[in-house]
């Protein structure tokens, strides 16, 4: 018998497709707008200098690589709570919010995923349409019922109405995925005042909001970008949080993440956070240390803190310039307007509104590579370049 003969093949993940026909294309002007990492002006994604420093102190301070425990390091969980929910959050102090170390934002995810699978049977989870494709894949994998409510109209505009429209309607006690701050894919992030329009139907139907924060610190802020979290943590009495260190202090590969939950009282903490750690040991027993341990380091040292909201900030101003700075040289071919939501959307990504022939002219004329959707990863872009991305653009926008 052949095990394998009735395997099929399925296709790789697009991006990926997308990055290995980058770095085939032989032209010297190629530029790659595809893939979701932030890159500095000279095209590296960087260790920023903080992280460097505490892997230094982490050689030498490290002890043993024996096990951590189900819900990771303790310092790393009690220091990211309050870079989610703010140092003095009542929450904290009350024992009503509690973080589960993950291998990323992808593991927090998966153990929410999961979590509402199997702890709250029934309840779908509905997803802004459109989303990171991960966010279709994986709730669908953990066996839930995956909806979708608007976000996004047909004129590339965010259209809010039409999603409270749709929550409105979503069976009560569902759950719901929040991107926190910096909308992927889209970079349209929503405004106080629409966050508490969704916040009332949110509590009018009862449902669940699943925040997912991948991205604190390249919005507005590291505090800023953190409002909505703490917002619906202050107002709502059960709350998931998926945090992601992989963009802000640059870990990626090193699959940092936790999942915070905030409950109704300390002993219902307590009971979902026993359920997840036995979820936890089912998918990878214990979370990876060295990220959470470099995260730590820097969040409890005054010094290295400091640095490293640096460096994030940095990280943040160079995306936002570029977004500025596209808008700009678009002007010149009497386009400035017609992208103006390039400026004003936030995070790494943005939906261009570019449709996939016009994506499709960009990669074969000009070897302009971004994801057919029209997304555009902003930090791909380079001061110096902008002017012949432009002139691209314009050229197939004629
Ligand atoms: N959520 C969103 C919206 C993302 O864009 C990403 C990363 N691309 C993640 C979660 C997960 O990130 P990671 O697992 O790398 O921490």
């Amino acid at each position: 018998m052949k095990h394998f003969a009735d395997v099929a093949r399925v296709p790789g993940d697009p991006i990926l497709g997308l990055m290995d026909a980058f770095r085939a294309d032989p032209n010297p002007a190629r530029l790659d707008l595809g893939v979701g990492v932030y890159k500095d002006a000279s095209g590296l994604t960087p260790i920023p200098r903080a992280v460097k420093l505490a892997e230094q102190r982490l050689i030498e301070t490290e002890q043993t690589k024996s096990y951590i425990g189900g819900h990771g390091d303790p310092a790393f969980a009690r220091h990211l709570l309050e870079l989610v929910l703010g140092a003095g959050s009542a929450l904290l102090h009350d024992d009503l919010a509690g973080a589960t170390q993950t291998p990323g934002g992808t593991g927090a995810l998966r153990l929410a995923g999961d979590f509402i699978a199997r702890n709250l049977p029934g309840r779908g989870i509905w997803l802004s349409d459109p989303t990171w494709p991960i966010h279709e894949t994986l709730f669908a994998t953990c066996g839930l019922k995956v909806g979708h409510y608007p976000y996004v109209g047909a004129d590339n505009r965010l259209d809010v109405d039409a999603m409270l429209a749709a929550l409105e309607q979503v069976p009560v006690g569902d759950a719901v995925l929040l991107h926190a701050c910096c909308h992927n894919p889209t970079g349209f992030n929503l405004s106080p005042r629409n966050w508490k329009r969704v916040l009332e139907v949110v509590k009018a139907r009862e449902l669940l909001p699943l925040l997912d924060f991948a991205y604190q610190g390249f919005g507005d802020g590291l505090d800023e970008d953190a409002w909505a979290v703490r917002l619906f943590a202050a107002e709502l009495p059960e709350l998931l949080v998926t945090s992601s260190c992989s963009k802000n202090f640059g870990l990626y590969r090193e699959r940092t993440g936790a999942l915070i939950v905030r409950a109704e009282t300390a002993d219902k903490l307590a009971d979902v956070r026993s359920q997840l750690a036995l979820l936890a040991r089912n998918l990878w027993s214990t979370p990876p240390s060295h990220g959470a341990a470099v995260v730590a380091g820097i969040l409890g040292d005054a010094e290295l803190k400091a640095l490293w909201a640096d460096e994030v900030e940095a990280m943040r101003q160079r995306v936002t310039s570029l977004r500025s700075g596209l808008v700009e040289a678009l002007r010149p071919h009497g386009l400035a307007e017609r992208f103006a939501h390039i400026a004003t959307q936030r995070g790494m990504f943005s939906y261009t509104g570019l449709n996939p022939t016009q994506v499709q002219r960009l990669r074969e004329e000009f070897s302009i590579y971004m994801v057919s959707s029209g997304r555009a990863n902003v930090a791909g872009m380079a001061e110096e370049r902008l002017a012949y991305l432009a002139e691209a653009i314009a050229r197939v926008c004629d």
